[in-house]
Parts: C-alpha cells; sequence; structure tokens
C-alpha cells in the first residue's frame, strides 16, 4: 500500500468500505462459529442422532469457513472501488444472511432434531413390531401344526398307526430327512428302533440304554440336540456330505402293567421312548426354537395317544375274552338244556315204563281185593295195594320235582270246595292216625269262603304232604291243622316269610293253613335244610320218606304265589309247619251252576256198566289184559286189540267207549284217534279215552286235540275205571246202560 501523506478525510469512502468488509467478517465469523455451537449444543441434548459424523464434517466446514473470514481481517488489500463496493456488499450479505441463519437454527436445529428423532423412534417401533408379528406368526403356524398332527394322532387309537402318523406328520411339517423311535426292549436295558420315517419295516437294531446321550435327553422334557454320530442318529449310511442337526426327544411311556399289554415291555419303573429327528443332510438349515416347541408338544401328544390305545387294546382284548367266555357259557348252556331235555325225555320213558307195571299191579290187586279172600289174603292184597301205591306217589314226585326244575309245570286251575278239600285231606290221613293213637284236630275258620279258583290235587298233594310228616313224625299227642284267611299281620310275619309282601283284592286272598303238632320237633339251626330236596332230618324217618316231599311242596306253594315255612322250638318239643297260598275267589254265576250240579249228583245211583261195549287198545299184552280185566269186571262187554290197524277195524257203531293206550312214540295212537272219528258220523262216533303213563300237560292236550274226550293216567284201580266211566255217564257222553 502506498501511503499518502495528503491529509485525508477521516471516513473516505474506500475505508468505509474496508471498514464494512472489516465489521462483516467478524459478523461472518462469529455466525461461523455459533452454528457448530450451536449444533453441538443440541445434538448433545438429542439422545437418539444419526449422521453423527456428517455433522462433526459440517461443523468442520463451518468452523474452517469462519476461521478463513477471520484470518481475512489480516490480509485485506486495496481493491478497486468498484471490486471493493461489489465484495462489501457481498460480505455484508453475507454476515446479515449467516447470522440471521445462525439465530433462525437456534429455532429450526431441535425441531429438525426432534422430528428425527421421532421418525427413528417409529422405525425402531416398527421393525420391533415386525419381529412381534413374525413371532405371532410362527407361533401361530407352530401351534396349527401342533394342532393338525394332534387331530391326526388322536384320530386314531391304533397304536402302530398312532406312531407311523406322528413320524409321517412330524416329516411333513418339520422338513425332515429322517424321523425314528426307538422303544424299550422288555429287559429296558436297550433301545429297540421301532419305526423309521423311510423304512417301512427297520432292519433289527438295538443300541444300549445306558449311553451319555440317550440319558441326557432321558432326564429332560426338552428336545435336545444330539451328535449326527450318535448310535441312535446313524440311521443313514454316512455320505460325503455333512450331516444335517439332529435332535431327540422322550416320549413318557405309561405305567402299563395295570393293563397286562403283553407285546409291550413291563414297564416297572418310568420308562421312556425315543425319538430322534433329522434335518437334511448338507443344508445349512438350523433348529429354530418354535420346532423345538413342536417337537416337544408332539412328543406330549403322542405319549398320551398312546396311554389311550393301551387302554382301548385292553378293553378290546376284556371283550374279546368276553365274547369267548358268552361263546363257552352259550354251549355250556346249551348243553345243560339238552341235559335237561335228556333227563326229562329220560324220566318221561322211565315214568311210561314203570307205570305200565304198576298199572298192572294195582289193577289186579284191585281187583282181587274185590273178589272173596281169606283174612290173611286180604291183608297180604292190601299191603301189596299200599306199598304200589307208595311207589305211585314216589313215580309222581320225581316226575313232578323235575318238571318244577325246569319250569315246565304248570298249575292246573278250577274252583273247588275249601271245607271239602280239607276235610277230604284229614279223612285220608286219619286211619294212619288211628293206628299211631294220634288225635287229629281240623279248625276251619267260619270266615272261609265255601269255594276259592286254585289246583285243587296240587293243594291236597301239599296237604297229605304237611299232615303226612305231622303225623309220621309224632309218636304221641297229634296234629292240629287251622285253616283261616291270612290278615295283614299274618303276611307280614318276619319269621316265616321276610321277603314276602303279598297284597289281597277283591279277586283273590291268601289262605294260611297251620299244621301244628307235639311230635318230635326240629333242630332249628336245621330248619333251613328242611325244604330242600332229599335231605332228611330225622335218622328214623328214612324207611318210608325220600326227602322230597317238602322240597315239592315249597315249589308248589311258590307256584301259587305263597309261602312256606316251619317253626320248631327245638328236638322234642313238636313242630308248626305254615303256608300261605294265594287263591282266586270265584264269580256269582259260579254259584248258581254248582247247586245245580249238587242236585243232579244227589239223584244219582252207583252206576251199572253191564252190557257196555268196549275196545281197549294197548300193544302191551299185559297192560291190555290188566285194563279188559278191569272193565269185565265192571261189567263191560270188552274187545281187546293189540294194534291200532285192528281197532280201527274193530270198532263198529256198537261200541260207546275206545280205551287207546297212549304210549311214548304216541303219534300211532293219535292216528288212531282221528281215523276213528272219520270213520263214523258224529251221532255213531265213540267216546275215545286216552291210556296213559304220561302225567304231562303236553300229552294231555295232544289227547284232546285229536278228538278224546278224556284222559286217564296209569296206575288206574278198580275204583279210579269206575269214577272215569261214572264221570263220562255224568257229563253226558255216555247214556248209562239199562
Ligand atoms: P320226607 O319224605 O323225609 O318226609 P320231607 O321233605 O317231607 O321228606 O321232609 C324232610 C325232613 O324234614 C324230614 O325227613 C324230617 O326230618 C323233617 N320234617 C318234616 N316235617 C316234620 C315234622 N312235622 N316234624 C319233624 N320233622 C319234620
Amino acid at each position: 500500500m502506498e501511503l499518502c501523506n495528503c491529509i485525508e478525510p477521516p471516513w473516505s469512502a474506500d475505508e468505509l468500505l474496508m471498514k464494512y468488509q472489516y465489521i462483516s467478517d467478524v459478523f461472518i465469523a462469529l455466525a461461523y462459529f455459533s452454528i457448530p455451537l450451536e449444533l453441538i449444543y443440541f445434538v448433545k441434548k438429542s439422545a437418539v442422532f444419526p449422521y453423527r459424523w456428517v455433522l462433526v464434517q459440517f461443523g468442520a466446514f463451518i468452523v474452517l469457513c469462519g476461521a478463513t473470514h477471520l484470518i481475512n481481517l489480516w490480509t485485506f488489500s486495496i481493491h478497486s472501488r468498484t471490486v471493493a463496493v461489489v465484495m462489501t456488499t457481498a460480505k455484508i450479505l453475507t454476515a446479515v444472511v449467516s447470522c440471521a441463519t445462525a439465530l433462525m437454527l437456534v429455532h429450526i436445529i431441535p425441531d429438525l432434531l426432534s422430528v428425527k428423532t421421532r421418525e427413528l423412534f417409529l422405525k425402531n417401533k416398527a421393525a420391533e413390531l415386525d419381529r412381534e408379528m413374525g413371532l405371532i406368526r410362527t407361533q401361530e403356524e407352530t401351534g396349527r401344526h401342533v394342532r393338525m398332527l394332534t387331530h391326526e394322532i388322536r384320530s386314531t387309537l391304533d397304536r402302530h398307526t398312532i406312531l407311523k402318523t406322528t413320524l409321517i406328520e412330524l416329516g411333513r411339517t418339520l422338513g425332515l430327512e429322517e424321523c425314528a423311535l426307538w422303544m424299550p426292549t422288555r429287559t429296558g436295558l436297550e433301545l429297540h428302533l421301532s419305526y423309521t420315517l423311510r423304512h417301512q419295516n427297520p432292519v433289527d437294531i438295538t443300541v444300549p440304554i445306558q449311553l451319555p446321550e440317550i440319558n441326557r435327553v432321558f432326564n429332560t422334557s426338552h428336545a435336545v440336540k444330539i451328535s449326527p454320530s450318535s448310535p441312535v442318529a446313524r440311521l443313514r449310511p454316512v455320505g460325503k456330505y455333512m450331516p444335517g442337526e439332529v435332535v431327540a426327544v422322550r416320549v413318557p411311556l405309561l405305567h402299563l402293567s395295570n393293563f397286562h399289554i403283553h407285546d409291550w415291555p413291563e414297564l416297572s419303573t418310568k420308562r421312556y421312548a425315543l425319538m430322534v429327528l433329522m434335518l437334511p443332510s448338507d443344508s445349512a438349515r438350523q433348529w429354530h426354537l418354535y420346532e423345538l416347541e413342536l417337537v416337544e408338544v408332539v412328543a406330549d401328544q403322542v405319549a398320551v395317544a398312546l396311554s389311550h390305545a393301551a387302554i382301548l387294546e385292553e378293553s378290546m382284548k376284556a371283550r374279546d375274552l368276553l365274547m369267548e367266555q358268552n361263546v363257552a357259557l352259550d354251549l355250556a348252556r346249551r348243553e345243560a338244556e339238552t341235559a335237561v331235555r335228556a333227563r326229562n325225555d329220560f324220566l318221561a320213558v322211565m315214568n311210561h315204563e314203570m307205570r305200565t307195571p304198576m298199572h298192572a299191579i294195582i289193577a289186579l290187586s284191585s281187583l282181587l281185593q274185590e273178589t272173596e279172600l281169606s283174612p290173611e289174603q286180604r291183608l297180604m292184597v292190601e299191603t301189596v295195594l299200599k306199598s304200589s301205591n307208595l311207589l305211585a306217589t314216589l313215580i309222581n314226585d320225581v316226575l313232578d320235582l323235575s318238571r318244577l326244575e325246569d319250569g315246565s309245570l304248570q298249575l292246573e286251575t278250577g274252583t273247588f270246595s275249601l271245607n271239602s278239600l280239607f276235610r277230604e285231606a284229614v279223612a285220608l290221613i286219619k286211619p294212619i292216625a288211628a293206628v299211631k293213637k294220634l288225635y287229629i284236630r281240623l279248625s276251619l275258620s267260619p270266615e272261609l269262603p265255601e269255594y276259592a279258583i286254585g289246583d285243587e290235587k296240587r293243594i291236597m298233594q301239599v296237604l297229605l304232604n304237611v299232615i303226612g310228616n305231622a303225623v309220621k313224625f309224632t309218636k304221641e299227642g297229634g296234629v292240629s291243622i287251622s285253616v283261616f284267611i291270612a290278615n295283614s299281620d299274618s303276611l307280614r310275619d318276619p319269621r316265616g316269610a321276610p321277603d314276602f309282601f303279598p297284597l289281597p283284592s277283591d279277586n283273590h286272598f291268601y289262605l294260611h293253613v297251620e299244621v301244628k303238632d307235639t311230635g318230635s320237633g326240629i333242630n332249628p339251626q336245621d330248619i333251613p335244610k328242611i325244604f330242600v330236596k332229599f335231605v332228611q332230618n330225622q335218622p328214623h324217618a328214612a324207611k318210608n320218606s325220600s326227602g322230597l316231599g317238602l322240597a315239592i311242596c315249597k315249589r308248589f306253594v311258590n307256584l301259587m304265589e305263597g309261602h312256606i315255612w316251619i317253626e320248631s322250638e327245638g328236638l322234642g318239643k313238636g313242630s308248626t309247619l305254615r303256608f300261605i297260598i294265594k287263591l282266586g275267589v270265584p264269580g256269582r254265576s259260579f254259584e248258581s251252576k254248582l247247586s245245580f250240579m249238587q242236585k243232579a249228583a244227589g239223584n244219582q245211583t252207583r252206576p251199572n256198566f253191564s252190557g257196555l261195549k268196549v275196545v281197549v287198545m294197548d300193544d302191551n299184552s299185559v297192560g291190555r289184559t290188566v285194563t279188559k280185566g278191569l272193565l269185565s269186571h265192571l261189567g263191560c262187554d270188552v274187545t281187546a286189540v293189540a294194534s291200532g290197524d285192528e281197532c280201527i277195524r274193530a270198532v263198529t257203531h256198537e261200541h260207546k267207549v275206545v280205551f287207546l293206550d297212549v304210549s311214548i312214540p304216541g303219534v300211532d295212537t293219535f292216528e288212531v284217534a282221528i281215523r276213528i272219528h272219520e270213520k263214523f258220523s258224529k251221532r255213531d262216533r265213540p267216546i275215545i279215552v286216552g291210556l296213559t303213563g304220561n302225567a304231562d300237560r303236553a300229552t294231555k292236550e295232544n289227547c284232546l286235540r285229536v278228538g278224546m274226550h278224556g284222559v286217564l293216567l296209569k296206575p288206574v284201580s278198580v275204583d279210579k275205571m269206575r269214577s272215569a266211566l261214572s264221570e263220562l255217564v255224568d257229563h253226558g257222553y255216555l247214556v248209562e246202560p239199562q
């Protein structure tokens, strides 16, 4: 610069320009320095700010610009006026703008910073949400897989299908190369390869259970990564590729000992099966946490399904066993039924076979009895008759009992006189009691109805049995019989019938019979045995007793919806037998019919059958002769024939009665009856009476079905034959010959 000594005006224009430039530079420098300070201040205050390095760079740039302007203060030089003016203007403008910018930045930077921070925060949040969404999606996916798998597993209850399905589904869901299940062997010392994904029938491989790797898996409920070279993982031939990652998980096996599953190991302690899962070899895939979780859940599901399957298997086995037992039972039942049928057939045959000779004995001795005999002979004949009658009763008892036991015996109900029944029973027993010098008292309650509906024959049988027993087991004193209507108190007598709660009504009543004796009595502890068949309590009773009587009585009384029991204070103190039976009350119409019949009976005289033409058909010559003898004794004109054809030929319209022997095969006799019917018109047709040794209802019904008018049960005595013919007259079938 060239100095001028001239006095220059103090504020020349150039100097002024310089001054302005000077001041502007100072302001520019100030503004430049303040901006980085502001930036540093705000960035420091903000927690999150990216681009820190850019800012540092920018700060440095500004500071350097500021420094340039500051240094500029010492480098001013005189320029041409124009340049000086332009520069001054530019610098002033720069100073104004930079100062204004510095001041503006104070307001803008915090806003900019907060926007940036918020943006960054939102970004972070969005990323976080994304992660969470991803997790939820994976969990959902896992859940879906588990549900699918569980459904597949549970949709079957067959053990093999469960395990096979599990492996297949797991393999598909997780994209596995191999999946295997190792089951403990029976000894529990080894694991046996039972199922694999790729091989339908895995080769027979076992590994010892006590391997550290297996123990590690068994000790946790989680899926555990194991080495691909572990013996349980070496399922594929080792190739040149890297094996994939392998995990193993335990499958708890239930304590199955209660179910006795035979082809499974007996699991006394807690045992596990081992499930091994392999990712594809030579892939970078690794097990994810959610996949491991899925494997664990599936292992638990398999355990539950297996336990259900085990229970089902066991119940199926039990069902099969039950079915087998049922078949065996059915067979046994059929055999028993066949045995019962065989027994009944045998009894029927025996019954018939025994009755035929009995018929001869009884008929002939009864005929003999009606002839002139010396006292000794009469005694002998009477003894024969008594013994034969006893034998006949025994045959009846045995047959009755067998029919009562198989339920084929049915009651034959009808209306009968109660008074007559009891008087008749006493009349029959009285002679025996008289011999033993015993009294027999009968007390019939006045409130008893005259007639009742029931099976008269069976009631008589029970009465004869119990009164007979009382007489049989009494040496002195006697027997008192009381008959009355059972009132509600006696019906609920707890001693005799604890379970017997009958309800009387208008149509029926309960009859109470009490037979009290002063005889030998019964030891109370023996009472329950007395109604059991073939049980006799009295040693001396064995001679003429069978131990059947009370057993049969009990069954008859039960059939009559009643109850029978015996009471005794003890040996030598007598006994009281009681029974209650249900009887019907006859209607009014019966009473009027009965009085008519009684009148008719009163007019009757002793029947006479002389000249009555009868035919007897019996293939058994003894039977034929006996029946012929009986009828001839009663005055009949008898034609005896041995066969059906003979019979049909022999019967003419003069014959009034035809006696047909109904033998066991029986069919021929029925045929004969039908043909006799066909041979004659209704007016000339003879009366047909069946003679049978078979006491069952079916035989009687069959006889009546083929047109017979009546059936006579063998053995037949003279009296029985006489009353049979009289009955035919009574019913109007026969006109009594004059
Ligand atoms: P049994 O043919 O032997 O008489 P029961 O069945 O009629 O057969 O009787 C069975 C047993 O009950 C008899 O042997 C006898 O010991 C006993 N019993 C029955 N009734 C009497 C009674 N009134 N007094 C004593 N004991 C009796």
